[in-house]
């Protein structure tokens, strides 16, 4: 994520702003550009003072102060780059539903930033792809089994109870993980749909170098989650995977790795935002030093990114310890999850060059 500075009073905007809080202008996100614009009102619809030309209109989910994504005024679509995705959404006439759905389009705006920032292909339902990406936002049933959250074959269902701290607080505790964010969910199910698309859609030779870097992903799922549930992971488990939870089956290995490749691009693209510099006195060698002022979506090679990572990370951690806070980033990132890493990012590179597939 980067910063973004009002096209009429200079002030600093941040991603979610609706409105400038120096000169009151009415901000709106444009996809297209990547870029959080001032607006002026023009008849029904909007103009931006610097941005993409011609007249704007707010995605249908502005009336419910969900989205601040613009569409062009004569686009046919109701719904913005990010919206167009929903399948089903809870019942917003419900207070609660309605505030949580809020905070899920929240981080599904942030995952469609960096989505769209790395050229990911996310065909919505509308289009002709053979695969497109659609979301389920669902409240639990009165009875019944409690939604899960998951991906089938481009759906993405993202229980609603895990907008509400508390549940998702007690369900982290529970199962022993240092990190749960909606944020995170989305960046790990999302990871799910990219393996379908660049590894298994990419044919045998694709397949065979995933497998050499995660594992056989043929293993029986089932079993895998039961011999997970019932013995956990093996106790050096850091020293090849991101998160016990990897450890489970190739595609968690993968979607684990895969959200936090989102998690480092993004984090590192805004400490670079703010022109962050690491340089702890105390270091005798240059190892945790860091200056961030570059775009990680530029970057060749991954270890660029762990090199500024890692630094950056000790330095933000010690400050939320500071607080009294919990780790920024609870991890510990091995080499041989840096290998993994580099095959995502690599994969992500070749996809980039690769000319539109005009939806194949
Ligand atoms: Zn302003
Ligand atoms: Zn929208
Ligand atoms: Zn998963």
């Amino acid at each position: 994520m980067r910063l973004f500075k009002c096209s009429r009073c200079e002030q600093v905007l941040y991603f979610e702003n609706t409105e400038c809080l120096r000169c009151g202008s009415r901000l709106g996100f444009f996809p297209g550009t990547l870029m959080l614009e001032a607006l002026e009102p023009e008849g029904d619809a909007w103009r931006s003072l610097d941005g993409p030309p011609g007249l704007h209109r707010f995605c249908r989910n502005a009336e419910h102060s969900a989205c601040n994504w613009m569409l062009s005024a004569d686009d046919p679509a109701p719904y913005c780059r990010a919206c167009r995705h929903n399948r089903t959404v809870p019942d917003l006439g419900i207070a609660e539903r309605l505030d949580a759905w809020r905070r899920i389009e929240t981080a599904k705006r942030r995952l469609f930033y960096t989505l769209l920032r790395l050229q990911l292909p996310t065909p919505d339902p509308n289009s002709s792809d053979p695969q497109p990406l659609s979301f389920d936002f669902l409240a639990d049933p009165r009875r019944g089994p409690k939604v899960m959250t998951g991906h089938d074959n481009g759906h993405i269902t993202i229980a609603l109870s895990e907008a509400d701290d508390l549940a998702r607080e007690r369900l982290r505790i529970e199962l022993g993980e240092p990190y749960r964010t909606l944020l995170g969910h989305f960046r790990h199910e999302i990871g799910h749909y990219y393996w379908d698309r660049l590894v298994r859609d990419a044919g045998e030779y694709e397949l065979a170098r995933c497998r050499a870097v995660f594992g056989d992903e043929r293993r029986d799922y089932g079993e895998a989650l039961a011999a997970h549930y019932a013995n956990g992971a093996p106790d050096d488990w850091q020293t090849s995977y991101v998160s016990s939870y990897a450890t489970m089956h190739a595609w968690e290995d993968w979607a684990e790795t895969w959200a936090h490749y989102l998690h480092m691009v993004d984090t590192l693209e805004m400490a670079s935002a703010f022109g962050i510099r690491i340089a702890p006195d105390v270091a005798d060698d240059a190892s945790m030093d860091a200056r961030l002022a570059f775009d990680p979506l530029q970057v060749t090679h991954v270890q660029r990114l762990v090199d500024a990572w890692l630094p950056l990370t000790y330095a933000v951690n010690s400050l939320n310890r500071a607080m009294g806070q919990s780790d920024l980033y609870p991890f510990v990132i091995a080499p041989a999850v840096i290998g993994k890493m580099a095959y995502i990012h690599d994969l992500i590179r070749q996809q980039r060059s690769r000319p539109a597939s005009g939806g194949v």
